[in-house]
């Protein structure tokens, strides 16, 4: 068991300074001040003194190419696996691993392999079925099989629509996706999303828009990401977030004078423009290489995502003025309850002990994932098999 000592705990609310005693994965109790323990189990029980540090929630990071994403401008562009720290060290304690652009030379197995590897070195991780492209391939037959009998899969995703490197999907393919993922979802109670990518395309959410139009498919189950990558996309996002829709802006790096939001612009103009506050997360695209494309469609240049680009934007979202019981919810409740993830996103008793605590300057100064240490003093004292 582990007794974490005056944290200044955001559960995402502020409550104070408290102690928190951690056991089995879970939040065991938390208090004003120390718990009574008896002396036999005193001695059993290791503490972490945390001098009044912001202690959070872990972060939740809804699009991590856990594998490795890229491939777009050649095989030598695939970019390797993240390892464990790459992720715990950005106070990240879930991730959701999915497929983009190359789902062919990557595929089901070696997604699934690497969120089972995670989860061996003690991170919490998911997946989703699929990639940018339908048909999807599928290991039982069918998407709804993998979907049902799959337990890591939430959903589906990332499928690329109004981007040059999508399948170009019909409304019919998406209604028949999203139907597959919806149904599973009731059956299993996991999420059963669609997680869409969303490419530079003029029709933006189009396809989304008619697709709500047209059936009877919960708003829920389309979960749009990538939408801060241009204004006018963003202004849909907002929109069909009203409808019931939750979106998701992507932490990648904006150039000055780009018709782009940044993620802590775009997560204070939704809090600001009377949307559900609920309804919006931001994700990294960690592994993802985020490429720049000239008119013909080439690549002119490439980054790759980082899982660092969460807490950067969260000390931005701080430096902005918003309050932190205001900004940390996309990062935590939010994409909990989207991703029907009941126990994690917040600090309570009987919650996932997932915590983050925050040195002065908004690091990650401790991390703690299903109660185990990960990162003690700002250093990664778990590592993966081969880092
Ligand atoms: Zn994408």
């Amino acid at each position: 068991m582990l007794l974490i000592e005056n944290a200044e705990v955001h559960s995402p609310a502020p409550l104070g300074r408290r102690s928190l005693l951690l056991g089995g994965g879970k939040v065991l109790w938390m208090g004003a001040a120390s718990p009574e323990l008896p002396a036999a189990i005193r001695a059993d029980v290791a503490t972490l003194e945390l001098a009044g540090r912001r202690l959070i929630p872990g972060l939740i990071d809804g699009h991590v190419h856990v594998c490795g994403g890229g491939g777009e401008a050649g095989f030598r562009t695939r970019v390797p696996p993240q390892p464990l720290s790459h992720h715990t060290s950005a106070g990240v304690t879930t991730v959701i691993g999915l497929l983009g652009t190359d789902d062919v030379a990557r595929g089901a197995r070696e997604l699934l392999a690497t969120v089972y590897a995670l989860r061996e070195e003690g991170l919490n991780a998911w997946a989703l079925a699929g990639g940018y492209h339908l048909p999807t391939a599928t290991l039982t037959g069918s998407l709804r099989g993998d979907l049902v009998f799959l337990e890591p899969y939430l959903g589906v995703g990332e499928l690329a629509i109004s981007d040059h490197r999508s399948s170009q999907p019909t409304l019919d393919e998406l209604l028949r996706v999203a139907s597959d993922a919806h149904v599973a979802g009731l059956m299993t109670g996991r999420a059963g999303i669609v997680h869409l990518h969303l490419g530079d395309g003029e029709r933006g959410l189009d396809l989304v828009r008619r697709a709500l139009d047209s059936s009877e498919l919960p708003a829920r189950v389309f979960n749009p990401t990538h939408v801060n990558r241009r204004r006018a996309l963003f202004d849909e996002a907002v929109a069909l977030a009203r409808r019931g829709c939750v979106v998701d802006v992507t932490a990648f790096p904006v150039d000055e004078g780009e018709d782009a939001y940044d993620a802590a612009e775009a997560v204070e103009r939704f809090l600001g423009s009377g949307a559900p506050p609920g309804s919006i997360t931001v994700s990294s695209d960690a592994g993802g290489c985020l490429p720049c494309f000239d008119a013909d469609g080439r690549v002119c240049r490439m980054e790759v995502g980082s899982s660092g680009a969460l807490l950067a934007t969260l000390r931005a979202l701080l430096e902005r003025g918003v309050p932190l019981a205001d900004a940390l919810p996309p990062f935590t409740t939010n994409p909990a309850r989207l991703l029907r993830l009941a126990a994690k996103g917040t600090i309570a008793p009987g919650a996932d002990a997932d915590l983050v605590a925050l040195d002065a300057g908004g690091a990650a100064h401790s991390v703690i994932v299903s109660g185990e240490i990960h990162v003690a003093d700002g250093r990664a004292v778990r590592r993966g098999m081969f880092e």
